[in-house]
């Protein structure tokens, strides 16, 4: 696990370190974003447009439908707010799991905590936190799993070395995921404005 700690001062600065960050990743690549309403997440996620060579200007948070896809060099950018995504029909509707599989696009995601048991293990998880004013500080977090041979989060059936993945099967991920929307770990009421400064941020999936 590889931890990398950065301080900007301003957006341009975020997004230079964003962009950085995306000359460093190859396609397949899940990066999430965490951080209260405000911290820079979509600010990120341009800095990330801008290093794979798509166009920042059309990145703009994707509240109202999801994900956005923008072509860049590497292929696609796909930019997703899994704040509205309530089920895994919610996940499956924009095809979530092609798209891992295809691994063709760097995916990028605000608010994972929502989808926590559908990502992948390998992953880069940034952590966006207010510093005063401008002043933003921010983790990039190379996620691995620590050992070779994970066990399935499921059944705890032991999954093949380098598979990256935190379920031997689809039918155990599809139980973990039902289970998760069903309330059992997630939030059991509609989202208020409250969520948005900071409970959200605190509930399960989001205390990493
Ligand atoms: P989020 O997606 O996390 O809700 P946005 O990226 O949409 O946040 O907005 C971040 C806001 O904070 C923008 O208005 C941006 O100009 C401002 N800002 C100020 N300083 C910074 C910084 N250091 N990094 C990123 N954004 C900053
Ligand atoms: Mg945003």
């Amino acid at each position: 696990m590889t931890v990398e700690l950065r301080r900007t001062s301003g957006p341009d600065d975020t997004e230079r370190i964003a962009s950085a960050l995306a000359m460093r990743v190859a396609p397949g690549t899940v990066i999430t974003l965490e951080g209260d309403l405000g911290a820079g997440k979509t600010c990120f996620v341009r800095g990330l447009a801008r290093g794979l060579g798509a166009d920042p200007s059309t990145v703009s948070s994707p509240t109202f439908v999801i994900e956005h896809r923008h072509p860049c060099d590497v292929g696609t950018l796909v930019h997703i707010d899994a704040y509205r995504i309530r089920s895994a029909d919610d996940l499956a509707s924009i095809g979530w799991d092609e798209l891992l599989a295809a691994g063709d696009a760097v995916v990028a995601v605000e608010w994972p905590s929502r989808i926590a048991p559908a990502l992948p293990a390998v992953r880069i998880d940034v952590r966006i936190r207010h510093a005063g004013e401008d002043l933003r500080e921010i983790e990039i977090e190379w996620v691995r799993p620590v050992d070779a041979s994970q066990r399935c989060k499921g059944c705890g059936a032991t999954i093949a070395a380098g598979a990256g993945a935190q379920f031997c099967s689809e039918r155990c991920r599809m139980a973990d995921l039902g289970r998760w929307f069903r309330g059992d770990y997630a939030i059991g009421r509609p989202i208020e404005e409250d969520d948005l400064h900071g409970d959200l941020r605190r509930a399960p999936g989001g205390d990493r």
